[in-house]
């Protein structure tokens, strides 16, 4: 396991977020999916995922959409800091909240007008079909994993990563592997996932070749080694090709160090014939 901690600052909750330390090993891995996500465990912390409540879970996703986990946390802290009180389900207060007044409270996190309006529609969803946080809280925990699922997606705002992000870190399913921009990038580069895959597509090989407990770490880690090594304009190997520790697993699909260049895998040529 490495000492690089995963930042406390993440979608997950960092530490706090319910992560449970764990173990994986490259050498054992059967696809190259799995090994990927064995090596992302040598750069970060490893772990499965679980055990956030739920409801407060959807409503740090929604405060996440397009914005990063700096902006959103103090969002979402301020807003638990205001709704959050022991004598009142948290639906119910959210879905009773002044919409500008809580439009200011997660003024941190962007498009404050738009998230206010879709977390009331929420909590009101919410006291309408489960009558509190806790059973919602136990659906999303028991029900079938499909099933919970669909049911969020019928939520307006609610797209495919709040609602896998939600049976991930709430209902700690193993085997959803939650595909945000970072992940949609990176295993089409490296030639893991179709060139042309969407984000549904992407997510069907990773939930195929990762093992459903390491699926959690996978989303997470990958989205840091976007950040810190594969980024969608500056890959690290574009100038070095020594500098990213992934490149003798990579593909490089749509990266040319040669030229300088960086195209989408979507946008390539031959990119489709890289796929497993
Ligand atoms: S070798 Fe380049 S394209 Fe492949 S993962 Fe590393 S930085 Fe990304």
């Amino acid at each position: 396991m490495s000492d690089d901690q995963e930042p406390a600052v993440n979608i997950s909750g960092g530490v706090e977020g319910g992560g449970v330390a764990a173990e994986f090993d490259p050498a054992t891995a059967d696809t190259r999916a799995e090994e990927v996500v064995d090596r992302l465990g040598e750069l970060y912390w490893e772990k499965t995922y679980g055990g956030q409540d739920a409801f407060t879970c959807l409503v740090r996703t929604i405060l996440s959409q397009n914005t990063s986990d700096k902006a959103s946390q103090p969002a979402h802290d301020a807003l638990i800091e205001r709704y959050n009180d022991d004598d009142v389900d948290l639906a119910e207060s959210l879905a009773d909240a002044d919409r500008s007044t809580l439009a200011e409270t997660i003024s941190s996190a962007g498009l404050y007008n738009q998230k206010s309006e879709i977390i009331i529609d929420t909590a009101e969803w919410v006291k309408a079909e489960f009558g509190s946080v806790t059973e919602f809280d136990a659906f999303v925990k028991d029900a079938d994993p499909e099933t919970v699922r669909e049911t969020l997606l019928e939520v307006r705002g609610v797209g495919p990563k709040t609602a896998d992000c939600v049976l991930l870190f709430a209902g700690g399913r193993g085997g959803v592997f939650p595909v945000d921009t970072h992940v949609h990038r990176i295993y089409r580069r490296m030639g893991i996932a179709p060139s042309a895959a969407d984000h549904e597509a992407v997510r069907a090989v990773l939930e195929r070749d990762v093992p459903a407990a390491k699926c959690g770490f996978g989303h997470t880690a990958t989205i840091q080694f976007g950040r810190e090594y594969c980024s969608a304009r500056k890959p690290a190997c574009l100038e070095d090709p020594e500098a990213c520790p992934m490149a003798d697993v990579c593909e490089q699909v749509g990266v040319y160090p040669e030229t300088g260049e960086v195209v989408d895998p979507a946008d390539t040529p031959d990119g489709d014939e890289t796929a497993d």
